[in-house]
Parts: C-alpha cells; structure tokens; sequence
C-alpha cells in the first residue's frame, strides 16, 4: 500500500463542455500522480499534486537516450454514475515487461493499480459521458539522472496524466485508409518493438507523414527482416477475416501485444469464431483481397478501440476492403469491447475494475 500524499489544486480549471468535442490528448485534467525513484532508496514519495510543469537538468539521460516507458488505458462512466478501468492489470503487467526491456525499475503492480485509482478518483468528475468517450489515462516513467554518459539511469520520474478524449475518430467508426510502408522499417525482433516506448514511434514519424501526404492515415509496418510479413499499424494491432478465419500476426517480439487485441481474440473465440495467430505475408493478403477472399480487416488499440480498414496500399496496388464499409465482426467486436467498458453490457470476461 502507498502511503499517497495529496495536495489539491486551488485553482481548478474549468471542466470542457460536455457538447463540444474533445480532441484527442489535449486537455488535461487538474491534477497527476507523481512518484520518484532512486538507486538504493526504491520508488519514494508518492503523491498526488496539481497538474503542472516539472522541472529537469538539461541533461536529464530521458532528452539524450530516450530511456522512457509509457502505458495507455481509459477510464469510463457507466450510466449509474460508476467508474471503470478496462483491464488495467494487463497494462500494469506489460509497464513491467518494457521496464525489464528499457533497463527501468519495475513498479509494484499494487501501488501502480493504487496510484491508478487515487488519482482518476481525485479527478472523476472529468471523465466525460457522451457516447464514445472516456478518460485517458497515461501512466509513463522517464529517467532523470544528470548525465550524458550511455548507461541505465539511477534516478527516474513516475507519473499519471489524465486527458478527457472522444471519439478518436471524430467521423465515428469510419473505415481508415492504410499504407503498407516498403521503405521505413519500425522494430525487428530483439529490439524494442514489443516495448512501449518513445523509440518505437520517432522511427515511425517518416512515414507516417509520407503516408499522409499521400492521403492514407496510418501506416502498416512489415517485418524489419524479410520486408515481407504484417506486423502491426502505427499504434494499433491488425486483424483480418480471410475466408471466415479471423487472422492476425503472432506475437513475434517486433510486435506490441496489445490489451485490445488480445480482448478481440478471447471475443471471437467466445463467439466460436476460428482465430490464427500466424505469420501472414503481404503477398497472402493481396491475393485474398483480389480473389475475394479478405472479408475484413480492422485494427485494434486503446485509443479508437476497434478500427474498421476500407482500403490497403501496397506499392501501386489499393485494395478495397468491404466496399470501404464496415464489417460484421468489426462491428459486434466494436460493440462490445465498447459495452463491457461503459457497463452498457454484462461484464461476462470479467474485465473492469471499478474505482471506489
Ligand atoms: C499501445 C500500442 C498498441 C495497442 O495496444 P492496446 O493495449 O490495445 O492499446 C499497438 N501497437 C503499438 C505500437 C502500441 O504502442
């Protein structure tokens, strides 16, 4: 148990109007969590403190070497007023799987669900409750020793921020256009890419603005060896139906397993529904989309939960995925991942944990 310290904003700023709408990341709640860490001593000092700058060395090791790790989750209301977490236990336990990579030191995954808690209650009245939104929660840890030599950091930053979002698509559950990258590569297996952490997305920013200027909204990576196999979208896992097989790529340590996805693969198996976690190389999903065998393909993450792909680019070839509508299990999966995480339906997977 932490022994959390609070200290109360005395300005607190106004809370957004609940009918216009929240752009993703930018607002931020009045107050975040903080806890500080240093060789010797452990994680000390939490608290919870009015939402403000923070101040480091230049030379803080976080600006140099990007030891950094972050984590992504949400916070919902339900229609009778209580506050759920969507699985915070397997974000907690993926923090500790990228602090192990990045050299951080791990969190107490009971503190880290406790600081979680404490701070989206202190700030509760924020999580917005018009249909599709939610609060986001961001928990990430930076390293902070003054140093410019290359070595694991002895002093680091623990911190929660909390930002009301909307739909991240504000168009709604609107098929996106995705560019398979043939250039850039974004992680190979070894390397970071099944950590979350700032390196994996400053590799990804050329093309994604390659992407966007070419009209697509994100990119589709593919695997750093052989430039051959389907990994994962910029910050989204990818699914496809082929011949009423769910298929998505395994987890082959270049990819981030995603809490979404692995919800949408306990959802289908649910359903009775057959689901691959394979290798699956571009020239398989070319030939199933022109033979017509490619009945959906969407991507999972926190942030839009389920997004539905109406069209893929691959070198001068864009395929048409359902006519650029969305599919039926796109659809029902979007439903009730939505439903089990507003309470709108009965948590029968046993995935929230409310805030009391
Ligand atoms: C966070 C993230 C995802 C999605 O994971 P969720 O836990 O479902 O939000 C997928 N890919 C990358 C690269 C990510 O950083």
């Amino acid at each position: 148990m932490l022994d959390i310290r609070v200290e109360k904003t005395t300005s607190p700023k106004p809370i957004p109007d609940k009918d216009n709408p929240l752009v993703f990341g930018t607002i931020f709640t009045d107050h975040m969590f903080v806890m500080d860490y240093e060789e010797g001593k452990g994680w000390y000092d939490p608290r919870i403190v009015p939402y403000a700058p923070i101040s480091l060395e230049p030379s803080a090791m976080v600006f140099h070497y990007g030891q950094e790790m972050f984590e992504g989750l949400k916070a919902y209301k339900t229609e009778d007023g209580r506050t759920l977490l969507f699985r915070p236990d397997k974000n907690i336990e993926r923090a500790n799987n990228s602090n192990r990579r990045l050299c951080i030191p791990e969190l107490n995954p009971e503190d880290f669900l406790q600081a979680i808690k404490a701070v989206v209650k202190m700030d509760e009245a924020w999580i917005p409750t018009k249909e599709g939104t939610s609060l986001y929660i961001r928990p990430f840890v930076i390293a902070t020793d003054p140093f410019l030599g290359v070595r694991p950091s002895n002093t680091y930053k623990f911190m929660i921020i909390l930002s009301p979002v909307g739909a991240y698509y504000p168009e709604g559950l609107n098929p996106v256009k995705i560019w398979i990258e043939d250039e850039y590569v974004r992680a190979v297996k070894g390397g970071i890419g099944e950590a979350k952490t700032g390196g994996n997305y400053v590799a990804s920013l050329a093309s994604q603005v390659k992407a966007h200027d070419e009209g697509y909204s994100q990119v589709l990576w593919l695997d750093g060896v052989h430039r051959k196999y389907i990994e994962e979208v910029g910050a989204m896992n990818i699914f496809f139906k082929i011949n009423g097989t769910v298929v998505t790529p395994k987890l082959n340590g270049s990819i981030l397993p995603g809490v979404t996805r692995n919800s949408c693969i306990a959802l289908c198996r649910e359903w009775g529904l057959p689901v691959e976690e394979r290798q699956i190389s571009v020239d398989e999903i070319l030939e199933a989309a022109k033979s017509g065998a490619m009945e959906e393909v969407w991507g999972t993450g926190t942030a839009a939960v389920i997004s539905p792909v109406g069209a893929l680019r691959f070198e001068e070839e864009v395929m048409q995925i359902q006519d650029g509508g969305i599919g039926p299990v796109s659809h029902k999966l979007y439903d009730t991942v939505t439903g089990i995480q507003t309470g709108k339906i009965d948590d029968f997977m046993n995935w929230t944990v409310e805030v009391r």
